[in-house]
């Protein structure tokens, strides 16, 4: 994680802010990256990370694809899906 943490509700778009407020409530976690961030998942293997745009062309598409990618956690220790994250446990 690099970037000071950023709340859902600072997205600018609504249907993006009550998709990550809704796995903010799971313990997802957001930092500061880019535009926008980066959603960090709570799985003691960090199996998951997840850009965040802050200007998405399509917000909804946007929040449906953070939705499925957020859905998968936890992966399992061999799924090629954790490449995703660029953070192995080891
Ligand atoms: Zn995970």
């Amino acid at each position: 994680m690099v970037g000071r943490e950023v709340l859902p509700s600072e997205h600018p778009k609504k249907e993006v802010r009550q998709v990550l407020e809704k796995w903010a409530d799971q313990g997802w976690k957001i930092h500061k990256d880019g535009h926008l961030g980066k959603l960090y998942c709570p799985c003691e293997a960090r199996c998951t990370t997840i850009p965040v745009s802050g200007t998405p062309q399509n917000a909804s598409s946007h929040a449906r694809r953070i939705d499925r990618l957020a859905a998968r956690c936890p992966l399992p220790d061999d799924s090629p899906l954790r490449t995703l994250t660029g953070k192995p446990r080891h």
